[in-house]
């Protein structure tokens, strides 16, 4: 395998465009086009799997399920550090594939590389540290004992935003825990789902231990495999629309799900707060991947008192940053990944703008090739404008003017997600107090960012089920086994 890669670029799509990655076969297929947002141009093509093929994918992960239950966790851990190596030697490649068919600048692209090979090593240290149970029973009848077990093969899907991250973040607990996986990527970004499993070949994953198809008609081709009832997990990252038609669907053969749904984050700025560290943490927030976050910053409430200097902070830092390929040096802020990404946040930004709102910077899309949209800061925004309720998913910034902190609490809740906010004060009694009330599965108190492979990821309400990361995310993928023992 690596000579292949060393006489070509790793970084190259076509490198990349032959899957589907069945029982450790590669397949040629070229259904699905691969675009560059960047410029509208097709990078490669990538096979279109149909529901044939996902149940080749099934039986090559029942088929080396048993065995890889059996190989010993240490055997588990040092596959995943191989893994998390390789990633790490080939970081600079995978950041350019990323930058390419994802369109994020090349120092977000480098940051999801790192973020994402930390779960491979994260979950190669927690392999082989789970936990088991003794307790006694109140009554002294017998001694309870409490294995835990993988829970069987599980269906991974992820999107296009972090297409390493969200990927690793599932496979790393699902091998850490001795689990065989379908990574089901998204369509827009399946080259670097491609790329990862060469480099899992590379670090010794046996064969049909992670399978990777990609198809454009997902519907039919995820429901198939839950059908199956050898499949016993779902483990979901996208939208909350397609996350409740999921949801539905495994119900039918009752299969354990995780999902990681979509977000609406407040970010709070209280008049005690520092000013220049709210806008540095602003703009980490919001930028991050051009805003295309699920936990990117979607609504900024911010106190009377400090609400024009933060509006006129931030307005100068969004106007300064550079607009480009995700690839030029110089970009900061790459492009949209589709078109029709660019016409819904059109749209909430003019709802808006004819709602009162004024943007300070920004306010409508770009012309030219590629799928731009400029930093766009909006204030004076009414708080049941549109924006404040949907996933803006794109570089703007709606500001809300608040007065109180219970109003801040109020408007903050109002949302049916509840997967991150941010809160910055000085005061960490009142930000701990606010913290406690709001709604929300994360928070970033004086801090823009909060993802971490140790730390628990994931929401409340609408925004999701279930942990991905820390100590329990590896438990997501076990089964609880009960003895009652008599000694
Ligand atoms: P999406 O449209 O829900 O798609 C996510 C994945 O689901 C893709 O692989 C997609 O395949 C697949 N899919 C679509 N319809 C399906 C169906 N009927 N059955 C089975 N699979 C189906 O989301 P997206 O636009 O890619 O990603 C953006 C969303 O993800 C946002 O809402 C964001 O907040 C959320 N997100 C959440 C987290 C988190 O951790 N909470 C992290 C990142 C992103 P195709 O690509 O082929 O359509």
């Amino acid at each position: 395998m690596l000579q292949t890669l060393n006489s070509r670029s790793f970084a190259d799509p076509a490198v990349h465009a032959q899957g589907l990655y069945i029982n450790g076969q590669w397949e040629e297929g070229t259904g699905i086009p691969v675009v560059n947002p960047s410029t509208g141009e097709v990078l490669a093509h990538v096979a279109d799997a149909g529901v044939e093929d996902a149940m080749r994918a099934v039986d090559a992960a029942h088929a080396a399920a048993a065995q890889w239950r059996a190989t010993s966790s240490r055997q588990r851990s040092e596959i995943l550090r191989r893994w998390f190596q390789l990633m790490t030697e080939h970081a600079e490649e995978l950041a350019m594939l990323i930058s390419l068919e994802n369109g994020k600048a090349l120092p977000d692209a480098r940051g999801e590389v790192s973020y994402a090979a930390e779960f491979f090593r994260w979950y190669a240290e927690e392999a082989t540290r789970i936990p088991g149970e003794y307790r006694h029973t109140p009554s002294g009848s017998h001694k309870i004992l409490v294995d835990h077990e993988p829970i069987g093969i599980a269906v991974l899907i992820t999107p296009w935003n972090f297409p390493a991250a969200m990927a690793t973040r599932k496979i790393g607990p699902a091998l850490a825990a001795g689990c065989t996986v379908i990574l089901k990527p998204a369509s827009e970004t399946p080259l670097t789902a491609y790329a990862m499993a060469r480099l899992g070949e590379e670090a010794g994953v046996p064969s049909g231990v992670v399978n990777v198809l990609t198809t454009r008609d997902p519907g039919p081709v995820v429901n198939a495999m839950l059908a199956d009832p050898r499949v016993r997990k779902l483990s979901f990252t996208g939208s909350t629309g397609v996350g409740r038609t999921l949801l539905a669907e495994a119900a039918k053969t009752v299969v354990s799900c995780s999902m990681e749904l979509g977000g609406n984050a407040p970010f709070l700025v209280f008049d005690d707060a520092d000013l220049e560290a709210a806008l540095d943490g602003a703009m980490i927030a919001k930028m991050r991947n051009a805003g295309e976050a699920c936990t990117a910053a979607n609504r900024f409430y911010v106190q009377a008192g400090i609400h024009d200097a933060f509006v006129a902070g931030l307005t100068k830092r969004m106007a300064a940053l550079k607009i480009g390929p995700g690839t030029d040096k110089e970009t900061q802020c790459g492009p949209m990944i589709t078109q029709k990404a660019v016409q819904k946040i059109d749209q909430l930004v003019t709802n808006a703008l004819q709602r009162g709102a004024r943007a300070t910077t920004g306010g409508a899309p770009l012309a030219g090739s590629g799928y731009f949209y400029p930093p766009t800061v909006l204030e004076n925004v009414p708080a049941d404008a549109d924006i404040a309720f949907e996933e803006i998913f794109g570089p703007v910034a709606p500001v809300y003017k608040f007065e109180t902190d219970d109003e801040a609490i109020r408007l903050a809740n109002d949302t049916e997600y509840g997967l991150a906010a941010y809160i910055y004060s000085r005061d960490l009694k009142r930000a701990m107090r606010v913290g406690k009330a709001l709604e929300s599965g994360m928070l970033g108190i004086n801090r823009g960012l909060m993802s971490d492979p140790a730390a628990p990821f994931g929401g409340v309400k609408q925004s999701g089920l279930g942990r991905e990361g820390g100590v329990t995310g590896i438990l997501e993928f076990m089964e609880a086994k009960y003895y009652a023992v008599d000694l």
